[in-house]
């Protein structure tokens, strides 16, 4: 089992390090944000335990990036600052735990094991967007509780704005991501298609949801709440 340590504090750094080794683990110690995000991106460990206040680039910062492309191991937060926010945003970022500093090495070890067992992050399986929902796993999409009904590649195409929401995604990658294919060959697919899905998700609702950025692609956004 191999494990990631990111963390600048020297000595934190080396007690962790020694004791996860001591444990029969392998372990590696990146000292700034940067470091343990390149690691954490090339490198394929089975838990990551992450300072959240790092020189480079910070704990969140690294988490969010790490997730971002895809990697799912289990990520255990070190956190000096014993706030309700900071591990509000860990989690909602995707820590699957933290830790307050200072710690007992026997409590992180703990952690450290349950995370293991638990084995890796779940993909999120349903995606939202105010009262819309997806159900990836069963290939579902409600609104307001309203059964919609969705042909496989309008499912795929609402699965990928609502997996990047608030990201305007232009034709050409719609079209290389959901029908494979150039954006020079048929561009009318997409907008047509683009029209099929607001007519089932958006028509009959309010908030609208999809929204065409002029010259630019499509964008699906809740707007904010109060
Ligand atoms: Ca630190």
């Amino acid at each position: 089992m191999k494990i990631l340590i990111v963390e600048d504090e020297p000595k934190t750094g080396a007690y962790v390090r020694q004791g996860l080794t001591e444990a029969g683990f392998v372990v590696d110690l990146a000292r700034d944000g940067m470091d343990g995000l390149h690691l954490g991106l090339t490198e394929d460990y089975d838990l990551m335990v992450l300072d959240v206040m790092l020189p480079s680039l910070d704990g969140w910062h690294v988490l969010q990036a790490i997730r971002k492309a895809g990697k799912h191991l289990p990520v255990l937060f070190l956190t000096a600052r014993d706030h309700v926010d900071d591990r509000v945003k860990g989690l909602e970022l995707g820590a699957d735990d933290y830790l307050v500093k200072p710690f007992a090495f026997s409590e992180l070890l703990a952690r450290v094991r349950t995370l293991l067992r638990r084995g890796k992050s779940k993909e999120p399986e349903v995606l939202r967007a105010a009262d819309l929902e997806l159900d990836l796993l069963r290939r579902r999409v409600t609104r307001g509780g309203r059964r919609i009904d969705l042909t496989a590649k309008e499912f795929a195409l609402l699965e990928l704005l609502a997996r990047r929401q608030g990201e305007v995604l232009p034709r050409s990658l719609i079209a290389s991501q959901v029908w494979d294919m150039n954006f020079d060959s048929d561009t009318n697919v997409i907008e047509v298609a683009v029209r099929r899905l607001r007519a089932k998700v958006d028509d009959d609702f309010e908030p609208k949801l999809i929204r065409t950025v002029r010259g630019m692609g499509y964008v699906l956004e809740a707007p904010e709440c109060g």
